[in-house]
């Protein structure tokens, strides 16, 4: 037989399986076998469809299934543990996946088998594991993730985040993309210390305008004890007592100030990595990638939610990007939230010249970012600008369930609020309410979290 006869013969096999199973699928909903066909969703590698369609010979949909189990099918396509129940606690294996023609070795090296979309949250990916989800063609990476953030989320809501520079610029730190550092020549306008009044009149805006989250940003190397850190812990309580969810980015943080700010009631910490590990000197000098991580374990240690995620477009390599995922994807408990950005060149900076990141690459990120960290809050952050509408409606079927809003991302323009709300309505999405992903988080922590 000839490989185009051999496909041809397979491809009727698969439809003859995909029949049989149908049939018993259907005379367990209360069917008769004249009632008509069957269809069962077609399954990605490893996946059971997470909803039975039965349809008429006109194609009407006669009635749907919720899928709950996994359970062996004998080839003769007749589910052993299925015969009682019928609509809602059904066991089936899903169809074994007809095998495709190899891709070039560029677009899809590694044969992959999806994570189940509701499966336990893992913190012991390998390196490997995280390549092969990340290098999967994106149609392919775009629809698991989809299915994994929607088993874990309301995939229609999307947390409305506002960032504002309670310091700015004369950073002493040599971050090569940031156009508040000293080390660089930039345009920016250095700006003292807000006072607390200055912030909270900040906060209620934003909330007015939609935000549940208020992030404040100190450009230092990290938090320094005194008036300025006094002034930070009032603008914590304030921004809480307002109902918001707040969130602050001090750089280096010790356990001890980490403890304060949890008691001041600090909900999360940015503190991102910036890279991976290896590309991660390349990027900043002044310090290490351990120094990142240690100030993840005070902030972990203290209670506070981990917002910490990364940059993309800074000149590192897709290995960089999933050794950056693999050691988010290996902490425990997962970062609260995953920030995911695009380099927006600044002039002046080291990385003014990079060219601009494919929107592309960064829908690739936020959904590998969703299979690995599921119950995270997955953010759509610096570069959005440069994102079409239809470019940022792929990232949240991808599982972005958050975004920074306002004109400016600290020092880098941002798309305007009009812009947003014209996105959110065209692709019906709302804003998610605050302390919903916390909450959640806080529960899953105490049930298949742990056991992940
Ligand atoms: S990213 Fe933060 S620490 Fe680095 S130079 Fe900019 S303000 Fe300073």
């Amino acid at each position: 037989m000839d490989d185009y006869a051999c496909l041809k013969q397979k491809e009727k096999e698969q439809r003859g399986r995909r029949q049989r199973l149908g049939r018993a699928l259907g005379q367990a909903m209360g069917f008769g076998a004249g009632d008509g066909f069957y269809h069962l969703p077609l399954c990605f590698d490893g996946l059971p469809p997470k909803l039975i369609k039965t349809i008429n010979p006109k194609g009407s949909l006669l009635r749907e299934a919720a899928c709950t189990a996994v359970a062996a099918v004998p080839a003769s396509g007749k589910p052993s543990t299925l015969s009682t129940q019928k609509a809602t606690a059904m066991t089936l294996q899903p169809v074994p996946p007809a095998k495709t023609p190899a891709r070039p070795a560029s677009s899809n090296p590694v044969p992959f088998s999806a994570p189940p979309a509701e499966g336990p949250v893992r913190h012991d990916w390998t390196l490997e594991e995280a390549a092969r989800i990340y290098h999967q063609p994106l149609l392919d990476l775009v629809y698991q993730a989809a299915s994994v953030h929607r088993a874990h989320h309301d995939a229609h809501s999307i947390q409305m985040c506002t960032l504002l520079s309670v310091k700015t610029g004369k950073c002493s730190e040599d971050c090569s993309y940031c156009s508040q550092s000293a080390h660089h020549h930039t345009d920016i306008t250095p700006e003292s210390f807000k006072n607390v009044e200055q912030v909270l009149e900040t906060a209620r805006q934003a909330k007015e305008a939609g935000s549940t989250r208020f992030c404040m940003a100190v450009a230092w190397r990290g938090v320094r004890e005194g008036e300025e850190f006094e002034s930070l812990l009032a603008m914590v309580r304030g921004v809480r007592q307002l109902g918001l969810e707040a969130c602050a980015s001090l750089g280096l943080v010790n356990q001890a100030q980490a403890k304060r700010l949890a008691d001041a009631g600090l909900s999360a910490y940015n503190h991102n990595l910036d890279t991976g590990p290896e590309y991660y000197p390349k990027v900043v000098a002044t310090r290490t990638f351990q120094d990142r991580l240690d100030t993840l374990e005070h902030v972990m240690n203290a209670g506070i939610g981990v917002c910490s995620g990364g940059i993309i477009g800074l000149g590192e390599s897709p290995e960089d990007r999933v050794g950056m995922l693999h050691t988010l994807a290996t902490l425990t408990p997962h970062p609260e939230s995953v920030p995911v950005n695009a380099l927006v060149a600044v002039k002046g900076t080291p990385l003014e010249h990079r060219p601009p990141v494919d929107p592309m690459e960064l829908v690739r990120m936020v959904a590998a970012a969703r299979i690995l960290m599921p119950r995270s809050m997955v953010r759509l952050s610096a570069g959005r600008l440069g994102l079409t509408h239809e470019a940022q409606a792929l990232a949240f079927l991808a599982g972005a369930n958050s975004i920074f809003t306002g004109d400016k991302l600290l020092t880098t323009p941002n798309p305007h609020q009009t812009d947003d709300a014209a996105l959110f309505n065209s692709l019906g999405l709302r804003g998610r309410p605050s302390f919903e992903a916390l909450k959640a988080n806080h529960a899953a922590g105490k049930t298949a979290e742990g056991s992940g």
